[in-house]
C-alpha cells in the first residue's frame, strides 16, 4: 500500500489529483476501523495529519472558518463560546482518545447519518468548503450528504474547511444513546435560534438516510414568533407550541428499525428532544434579554 504524506495544503491537493484512488486519512478513527475489519483495502493512503493549514480556525466575514483537520478536543477547548451546539456535540463523541484524534472533516468525510457534528452544523446553516487543484467550491450543509455514508465530494477533491455563521442566539445539541459515552447516537437533535435573521435552524441525526433539517418545524416556529412578536417581547412559549414543535421535528425524521432502536422509538425520542431543546433555547434567549 502506498503511503503519501504531504506537508502542505497545495501538496495535499496535488497528491489528491495524482492519486484519486487514495483514501484520505485525518485522525484515522473511521479509516483504521475499516482497514482492521478488512472492509477497505485501498492501494494508497493520503495522510493529511501533517497539513498544518487544515488544523487552524478563525473568524472571517461574520463566519468562523474551521479547518477540516480540527479535532473534537480543539472544538471543545476553543469554540464552545462561539459555537455552543457543535461543542456540546463534540463532548459526546467517543472517548478522550477519539476526541484527540477525530476531526470535523473526518466526520463529514464519513458522512454517517449518525455523525454528531452534522445536526449542529445543519442548525447553524453552515457550509462546507471543498477544494481541488482546479477549483474551490462552497456547498451548503443541506446539499452535502447524498445518501447513507455518501457525500458530494469528487474524486479529486478534499474537504478544506467548514464555514459557520457567528452565533447570535442560543443553541443546543442533545443525543439519545444507550449510555453516556462511547455510543453511536440512537437519534440526535440540534436547535439554533437566529434572532438577527429571525430564523430557526434544526438538525436531526441518526433518524434518516442522511442528516436532516426539520423544515416544517422551523417554519412553524418562525411563523409563531413573528405573529406574536416574540422575538422582541421574549414572552414565554406555551406548552402547546413546545409540543407542536416536537411533533413536527419527529415528523421530519425518516428512521428505520435497526439494532440500536426501532423507528417508532426514534420518532418518540425526537418529539421529546425537539420539545426540550426549544424550551432550553427559549429560556436562554429570555434570560439574555438586553
Ligand atoms: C471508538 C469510536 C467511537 C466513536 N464515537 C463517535 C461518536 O460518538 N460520534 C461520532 O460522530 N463519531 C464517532 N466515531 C467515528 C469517528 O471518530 C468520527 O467520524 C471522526 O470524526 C472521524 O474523524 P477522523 O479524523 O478520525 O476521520 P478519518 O478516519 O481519518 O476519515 C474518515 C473519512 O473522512 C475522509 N476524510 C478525512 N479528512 C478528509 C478531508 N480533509 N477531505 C476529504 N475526506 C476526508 C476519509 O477519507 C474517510 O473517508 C467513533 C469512532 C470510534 C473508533
Amino acid at each position: 500500500m502506498k503511503f503519501i504524506q504531504p506537508t502542505s495544503w497545495p501538496e495535499a491537493l496535488e497528491a489528491r489529483a495524482m492519486y484519486p484512488e487514495a483514501v484520505a486519512v485525518a485522525g484515522g478513527t473511521d479509516v483504521l476501523v475499516e482497514l482492521n475489519f478488512d472492509r477497505l483495502r485501498p492501494s494508497a493512503l493520503l495522510d493529511l495529519g501533517r497539513v498544518r493549514e487544515l488544523a487552524t480556525w478563525g473568524g472571517e466575514d461574520g463566519h468562523i472558518r474551521i479547518g477540516a483537520g480540527v479535532t473534537y478536543r480543539e472544538l471543545i477547548a476553543n469554540l464552545a463560546r462561539d459555537l455552543p451546539a457543535l461543542a456540546m456535540a463534540a463532548r459526546t463523541v467517543g472517548s478522550p482518545p477519539i476526541r484527540n484524534r477525530g476531526t470535523i472533516g473526518g466526520n463529514l468525510g464519513s458522512a454517517s447519518p449518525a455523525g454528531d457534528c452534522h445536526p449542529p452544523l445543519l442548525a447553524a446553516e453552515a457550509e462546507v468548503e471543498l477544494a481541488s487543484t482546479k477549483r474551490s467550491r462552497i456547498v451548503p450543509m443541506t446539499e452535502f450528504f447524498v445518501g447513507p455514508k455518501r457525500n458530494v465530494l469528487e474524486a479529486d477533491e478534499l474537504i478544506a474547511a467548514v464555514w459557520v455563521p457567528v452565533t447570535t442566539g442560543p443553541q443546543v445539541f442533545s443525543k439519545v444513546g444507550t449510555r453516556n459515552a462511547m455510543v453511536i447516537a440512537v437519534c440526535s437533535f440540534a436547535l439554533a435560534l437566529h434572532p438577527d435573521k429571525q430564523r430557526v435552524g434544526t438538525g436531526i441525526g441518526s433518524a434518516g438516510p442522511v442528516p436532516l433539517r426539520a423544515d416544517a418545524a422551523e417554519r412553524f416556529l418562525e411563523g409563531h414568533l413573528e405573529e406574536t412578536g416574540s422575538w422582541g417581547s421574549r414572552a414565554p412559549l406555551s406548552d402547546s407550541v413546545l409540543e407542536r414543535f416536537g411533533e413536527l421535528v419527529a415528523k421530519a425524521s425518516r428512521p428505520i428499525d435497526d439494532v440500536r432502536a426501532s423507528a417508532a422509538y426514534r420518532r418518540r425520542a425526537l418529539a421529546v428532544l425537539g420539545r426540550r431543546a426549544l424550551s432550553w433555547c427559549w429560556e436562554e434567549y429570555r434570560e439574555a434579554r438586553p
